[in-house]
């Protein structure tokens, strides 16, 4: 018989945790962990087969350890002067957070954040050992900047992650609030932009404060807008030195040859890539003016999903929709649901479903 968790000789600081635990079941219609439903083009598919064919000619042989054509992409794609000595990349941005945790935080140092947020943000913090702080949001789950800047300076973290926009709220995050943090701190200050291509066009992307700011990390992944979560590919932009602590941590040779060549082709089809974000903004929009019919009360969002409150009772509500073979997300936030924007099919079904439990209060 298998030992119980608690008779292994288990670190006293993760004793009592709870795994990331996002139910992977098989539905029709699943809307609960933010992907992209919509599959990438055939024609982009093609030409990833074809560079992870001729990169599987020299998988004998370890990759390139510097990722060096796949940091260059990134920074063709992002733009803003930026150089592919500011890009770092990892499989996935939870790696890439990982990574900076591990470089900047680590056992007796604080990582805080505004919750609430992210829920791999204090899984990560204390897998390395680290103390997580949690500050508080106003109304909305909105953050000004001088509250901001006081939490901040009086928690003295070693790290500060801002999502931005937040999940699992979609609450937009105001520029002044990421300049404010960044002043009130000595820290490193991480922008996790996950959720970015699904913003307004006009706002201003962290990556624009970027020069002059050596401790300014902008994090963003190919999971959500690209359609490209089961390839594993997160990255950064910062300051190059930025780079050479990761360097210190990270594993050798830790993005595989397939990964990177399948980014590297992907990447060179961005635009096409990119083509279901503004389809996804109209759902997500969609989403939000039914749901208020409905009488629920939906939170602005600058994402792919929406969190709506006014569930009497979320439990029976998501029960009730998962019977009608619709899947989304309980975050733990009091009478509340989260849901992704799907395809426009997808997105009916979801409204349909709930509009037939109807449980608004
Ligand atoms: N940051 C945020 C805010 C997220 O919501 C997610 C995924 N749900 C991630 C980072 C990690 O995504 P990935 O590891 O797939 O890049």
């Amino acid at each position: 018989m298998s030992p119980r968790l608690e008779d292994l000789p288990l670190r006293d600081d993760l004793r009592g945790m709870s795994p990331y635990g996002a139910p992977q079941a098989r539905v029709p219609v699943a809307l609960n962990v933010n992907e992209n439903t919509h599959p990438v083009p055939k024609e982009v598919a093609d030409d990833i087969l074809d560079a992870v064919a001729l990169a599987l000619r020299d998988v004998n042989r370890y990759p390139d350890r510097e990722f060096t054509q796949l940091r260059e992409a990134f920074a063709e794609y992002l733009g803003h002067g930026l150089t592919r000595e500011q890009l770092w990349a990892a499989n996935g941005s939870n790696e890439v957070l990982q990574q900076v945790l591990q470089a900047f935080a680590g056992p007796g140092r604080t990582v805080f954040g505004f919750a609430p947020t992210y829920s791999m943000y204090p899984l990560l913090a204390r897998g390395i050992g680290s103390r997580w702080v949690a500050g508080e949001r106003g109304v909305d789950f909105t953050l000004d900047a001088d509250s901001a800047a006081a939490q901040v300076a009086e928690a003295h973290p070693d790290v500060v992650l801002l999502c931005s926009p937040n999940n699992p709220t979609g609450t937009p995050m105001p520029i002044d609030v990421i300049e404010r943090v960044y002043e009130s701190t000595d820290g490193i200050v991480v922008v996790d932009e996950a959720y970015w291509e699904f913003a307004p066009r006009d706002e201003r992307s962290a990556l624009t404060l970027l020069p002059g700011r050596e401790r300014l990390v902008v994090s963003r992944t190919m999971s959500k807008a690209f359609a490209f979560a089961g390839a594993r590919v997160g990255y950064l932009a910062a300051d190059p030195t930025v780079a050479d602590a990761l360097r210190l941590v990270r594993l050798p040779y830790h993005l595989s040859a397939l990964t990177q060549a399948a980014a590297v082709a992907a990447l060179a089809h961005a635009p096409t890539m990119l083509a279901t974000v503004d389809d996804i903004v109209a759902q997500r929009d969609r989403i939000s003016a039914t749901l208020e019919a409905l009488g629920y009360k939906p939170f602005e969002s600058w994402t792919n999903f929406v969190l709506f409150g006014g569930v009497e009772d979320p439990a029976a509500t998501w029960q009730g929709l998962y019977e009608r073979g619709v899947l989304v997300r309980d975050v733990g936030l009091p009478r509340t649901l989260r849901v992704s924007a799907g395809t426009e099919e997808e997105t009916s079904a979801f409204l349909d479903a709930l509009a037939s439990i109807d449980s608004a209060s």
